[in-house]
């Protein structure tokens, strides 16, 4: 393992931001101690910020050498979730009903590693912007930095990310080229008919029947709509309706979500679900409204960038530690935004063994320390190896 011996040497100190971190997660947009901590660690090691885009977001540059020096953007995500923590840590979640449980809060600490020690060394040549994202679940933050101008005031030409995957054995990184993690969409649909005595079906128009019917006609979207070499799901994971033993409700409303990573699968989904919906609503005799937004574009790494992730991450962990061509999952990454607009490489980095550390949105979840120095590693190599002295 080729940990730069400066960062090895600053494992306690970043277990300490962690920590710290740890204990005030902060949700989507409102990481207001979060973005302080951040900011002022990173005026600290002497880097220029900027605050404001996407309310708590900051960019933080280091520049060396002069005149138009090529400049690559590094992010990292820093909000926490709505899970009531349940580690008994003594470093646990001050904040009730709030949690980092998916590991921003050791990505903060691994980006401010690689920044102080980029900052306090001579290593490279050219620009590096260090990206503190706000609202990566569900609110797309991401998007957010992006339509505020992230990229018009701090022009790069390639981003890259990165995030913790328990599954992986510690210290392993994962990426592939193409697409990586699928599009994220949302649907509500509202089943209205005509509630009554329960004892009296004639009298109503079901809507609880209605949408039972239409829950499993959702299911044939995947099972015989999509080309089976071609990834989608479609999920419905709320019903809410009825109130007693005898009384049928007026209205049931479902919501879930649909993952593809293919817009024509992306259209077809979302059409099908449309026909599905009228055709329940002529079925029954009862309206059926959907809404659907596409919330998070699929994650797609573009080939020259994942090879030099790959290199760097090489370097770090040693070539045979790397997987290069992961199976992609259908998890979204609001990342996704960014590789929209910039050639880029999102990638993974194993930490350990989900027995001991918990798996990613539980509320016995923890960070593993151990990593944070090869994760920040990860983020110096790739500086050095793509702007070179
Ligand atoms: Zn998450
Ligand atoms: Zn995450």
């Amino acid at each position: 393992m080729a940990v730069h011996d400066k960062i090895g040497a600053m494992a306690e100190e970043m277990t300490r931001w962690r920590r710290t971190l740890h204990a005030c997660p902060e949700t989507a947009f409102q990481e207001k101690e979060t973005s302080d901590y951040v900011a002022e660690k990173l005026l600290s090691f002497g880097l220029d910020i900027h605050r404001g885009l996407a309310g708590t977001g900051i960019v933080a540059t280091i520049q060396r050498g002069a005149g138009e020096s090529p400049a690559i953007g590094l992010r990292s995500d820093i909000d926490a979730l709505d899970i009531t923590e349940a580690t008994g840590l003594p470093y646990a979640s001050r904040n009730q009903g709030k949690m980092h449980a998916c590991g921003h809060d050791g990505h903060m600490s691994m980006l401010l590693g690689a920044a102080k020690y980029l900052a306090g060394s001579d290593t490279f040549r050219g620009t590096v912007h260090f990206i503190f994202q706000p609202a990566e679940e569900n609110e797309g933050g991401g998007g957010r930095m992006v339509r505020e101008g992230l990229f018009d005031r701090f022009p790069v030409r390639s981003v890259f990310g990165l995030h913790n995957f328990p599954v992986l054995p510690e210290g392993t990184f994962a990426i592939c080229k193409g697409p990586m993690m699928a599009a994220y969409d949302v649907f509500d649909i509202e089943i209205r008919g005509k509630g009554g005595h329960a004892a009296t079906p004639q009298n109503v128009k079901d809507p609880i029947l209605a949408s039972s019917y239409l829950v499993t006609l959702l299911q044939s979207i995947v099972s015989r709509d999509v080309n089976p070499v071609q990834a989608a799901v479609v999920s419905v994971t709320e019903i809410r309706g009825g109130t007693s033993y005898n009384i049928i409700p007026d209205a049931v409303r479902l919501r879930g979500t649909t993952r593809h990573f293919l817009p024509q699968v992306q259209e077809m989904v979302e059409a099908r679900m449309r026909e599905i919906c009228s055709g329940v609503s002529a079925s029954f005799g009862i309206a059926v409204d959907m809404a659907y937004e596409r919330r998070y574009p699929p994650l797609v790494n573009t080939d020259r960038e994942t090879d030099e992730a790959a290199r760097a991450a090489a370097l770090v962990a040693g070539k045979d530690r790397v997987l290069t061509d992961i199976t992609p999952v259908m998890t979204s990454e609001d990342f996704a935004f960014l590789l929209k607009e910039k050639p880029g490489a999102y990638i993974g980095i194993g930490s350990g063994n989900p027995k001991e550390t918990g798996r990613l949105h539980q509320a016995m979840y923890d960070f593993n320390d151990r990593i944070l120095p090869i994760g920040a590693s990860y983020w110096a190599t790739l500086v050095e190896t793509l702007l070179p002295k």
